[in-house]
């Protein structure tokens, strides 16, 4: 090929570009649909009757490769039930700046407690607001359910729960005071000074022992 036709030939590559479909995305303004099983962030699944699917057993963190998971697991009491079996998962985060989304943990969990959503905005601006905490991460209430803690399904051991017998909470249940969050029963609040309402901002340092 002659000097003159290098830069011709070259062009050609422009041109044939130019009337091909654009492959541009409008992003953010048009989001598109990802495709149904991409990974994106993390979901803490509940039961049912809104009881936490997490027994804290740390298999998730064990097998996460970039070690961005901590758990610290804890005894569920009759007075504070967070899940049907023993231990629930008291502190639950995930680190988003260490995370690949290889969804490792999800398949390590034993009782499908951890599944990921297609959600990817996960960027942001301060590496604390990356650290997802356990109430972050857990997932919204549906119809039938009641926030934990609170009393199991009467009649219903946890293995009932995992072969599917408990599809509701059972009437009448009523959510019990979470008294290892520092909640306090009504009756005891009622007289005391009141407390100075809790800042909005996270304090620093809040849930980075990931
Ligand atoms: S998706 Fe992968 S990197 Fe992210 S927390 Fe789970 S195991 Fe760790
Ligand atoms: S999410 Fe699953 S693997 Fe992780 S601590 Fe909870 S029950 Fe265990």
């Amino acid at each position: 090929m002659s000097d003159f036709q290098n830069p011709v030939a070259g062009f050609g590559v422009t041109f044939k570009a130019m009337f091909k479909k654009r492959l541009t995305e409008q992003y953010p303004e048009e989001k598109k649909p990802t495709a149904p099983r991409f990974h994106g962030r993390h979901q803490l699944n509940r039961h049912p009757d809104g009881l936490e699917k997490c027994v804290g057993c740390e298999l998730c963190a064990w097998a996460c490769p970039a070690d961005a998971i901590y758990v610290e697991g804890a005894d569920n009491t009759d007075e504070e039930r967070y899940s049907p079996g023993e231990r629930y998962g008291r502190v639950y985060q995930i680190n988003y700046l260490r995370c690949i989304l290889c969804g490792l943990c999800v398949e390590a969990c034993p009782t499908r407690a951890l599944t990921m959503t297609n959600e990817y905005e996960l960027a942001d601006r301060t590496r604390e607001s990356l650290i997802y905490t356990k109430e972050e991460l857990l997932a919204g209430l549906e119809e039938g359910m009641v926030d934990s803690p609170h009393a199991i399904f009467p009649g219903m051991t946890e293995k009932d729960y995992y072969s599917g017998l408990v599809s509701e909470a059972a009437p009448g249940t009523e959510r019990q005071v979470a008294v290892s969050k520092g909640e306090r029963p009504d009756e005891e609040r009622a007289g005391t000074p009141e407390t100075p309402a809790p800042t909005a901002e996270r304090p620093a340092g809040t849930g980075v022992e990931a």
